[in-house]
């Protein structure tokens, strides 16, 4: 990939609440589904955020043993899902799992698949999706993982290989 640089939001470095273990988030800059109350909404335009290099990104990471996985949250990660690929596929090589948090939903990703470039190769390096928009009359504090009963945590590779989806209970 030429253009080594990725439009981020912010990081955390250290993380127990976006997915099991202790994991980096990368908050990706740009989001179109403007959800009700949403909790980052300097994250929805596309030219705001921070362009940063993702090399050095990711060898901050798989340099780290304590980090077991990465989250990519949002903003959509979905948006810049060729060079959200580009970490996966790098990180995941090094034994870090992969979690996406996005405001579309399985079904779309599916159904849209073909005309969104780079969402594929995304899906091939995911563990764990996050699915559907954040819906402020299903949020519920209690969930693990996720803001509203609407989304599901769902087991990308299973799901793929099965045709199925296949959510997990955290
Ligand atoms: S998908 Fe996430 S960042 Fe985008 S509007 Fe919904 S809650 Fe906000």
């Amino acid at each position: 990939m030429e253009d080594r640089k990725i439009r981020l939001a912010g990081m955390i470095y250290e993380s127990l609440s976006n997915g099991p273990g202790l994991r980096r988030v990368l908050f990706s800059q740009g989001c179109r589904h403007k959800c009700k109350n949403c909790f980052n909404p300097h994250t929805h335009s596309f030219t705001g955020g921070e362009l940063m290099d993702m090399d050095e990104i990711i060898v901050d990471i798989v340099s780290n043993p304590m980090i077991k996985g990465v989250t990519f949250s949002g903003g959509d990660p979905l948006e810049q899902a060729e060079k959200f690929s580009y970490i996966a596929k790098k990180v995941r090589e090094k034994g870090k799992s992969v979690w996406i948090y996005t405001g579309y939903t399985f079904e779309e990703i599916l159904s849209k698949i073909s005309e969104n470039k780079g969402w594929e190769k995304l899906l091939n390096y995911t563990d764990v999706l996050v699915d559907g928009k954040f819906d402020t009359n299903k949020k519920d504090e209690k969930l693990k993982f996720r803001g509203s009963a609407n989304q599901r945590i769902i087991d990308i590779r299973k799901s793929l290989n099965t045709k199925e989806i296949y959510t997990i209970n955290c």
